[in-house]
């Protein structure tokens, strides 16, 4: 049964991707950084439902963590066959000239450091070069990597642009390898990431300013991290799927 790393799987479009993954039959690992009992619960409804889930807490950005949770995973079910990257932070709205370093870090060091030291720990499993089977990864990139989010979040902005072109590169650097890499950009989905940004009803407000006239739901974004990770994929790397109402 093929085993899948899902980051930041306790909320949002994570557990949506880790609750339909667990439905295809694959093994999942929810991660999770701070909320114990969300992750437990999406394990507990995996569980439940037939199939096999366990918790593992991590930060993503932290480089012994993750490599860690990766051991651990090898020594609990065996190597990861797919790795979906998707724990990231907004941080709040903010214009450039209010920007510390700090923050910048901060954003960076999860969204785009984290997105690193787990492709790497997954590549040395998955390389037929290292004795490994290949796998698929995706990265949970944004449509704000290609908008900018001008006066808001810049720096989530630049930081899903470095998801993107580590995406391609990664792509190519791995495709002899039997691993295929792939993106997906959401627009604007509800979960609570806008609340951790400063704005709850942020979807709503740009509703109208989106061509679909609506945000988008966490299950139509798993749909595609699904598909990509899929065999129906099999001839699919260094791709991208924009999930975004025509934005
Ligand atoms: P949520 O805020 O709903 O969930 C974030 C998840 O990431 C949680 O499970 C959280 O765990 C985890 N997480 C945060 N920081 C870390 C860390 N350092 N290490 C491990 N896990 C961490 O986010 P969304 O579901 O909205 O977003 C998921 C991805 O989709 C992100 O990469 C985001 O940038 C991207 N995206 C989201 C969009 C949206 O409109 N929602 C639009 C475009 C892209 P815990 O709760 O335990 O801290």
């Amino acid at each position: 049964m093929p085993i899948a790393l899902i980051t930041g799987g306790s909320r949002g479009i994570g557990k949506a991707t880790a609750l339909l993954l667990a439905q295809q039959g694959l093994r999942v690992v929810v991660n999770y950084h701070r909320d114990r009992q969300a992750a437990q619960e999406v394990v507990e409804e995996i569980t439940r439902a037939g199939g096999e889930a366990l918790a593992w807490q991590a930060d993503v950005s932290d480089e012994q963590q993750v490599v860690t949770m990766f051991t651990a995973i090898d020594e609990a079910w065996g190597p990861v066959n797919v790795l979906v990257n998707n724990a990231g932070i907004l941080a709040t709205q903010c214009r450039v000239e209010n920007l510390t370093a700090e923050r910048i870090n901060r954003v960076l060091s999860t969204n785009v450091t984290g997105y690193f030291l787990c492709c790497r720990e997954a590549v040395k499993r998955m390389s037929i070069e290292h004795g490994g089977s290949g796998g698929a990864i995706v990265n949970v990139s944004s449509v704000a990597a290609r908008l900018g989010s001008p006066g808001e979040y810049v720096d989530y902005a630049a930081s899903k642009g470095a998801v993107d072109t580590l995406t391609i590169g990664l792509s190519l650097e791995v495709a002899a390898q039997g691993i295929r890499v792939n993106g997906v950009r959401p627009g604007f989905i509800y979960t609570e990431m806008h609340a951790s940004g400063g704005e709850p009803g942020r979807v709503d407000r740009v509703a109208p300013a989106i061509p679909m006239r609506r945000g988008g739901q966490p299950e139509e974004v798993a749909q595609a991290i699904a598909w990509l990770v899929s065999d129906s994929a099999s001839y699919v790397t260094g791709s991208f799927i924009d999930l975004a109402g025509g934005k």
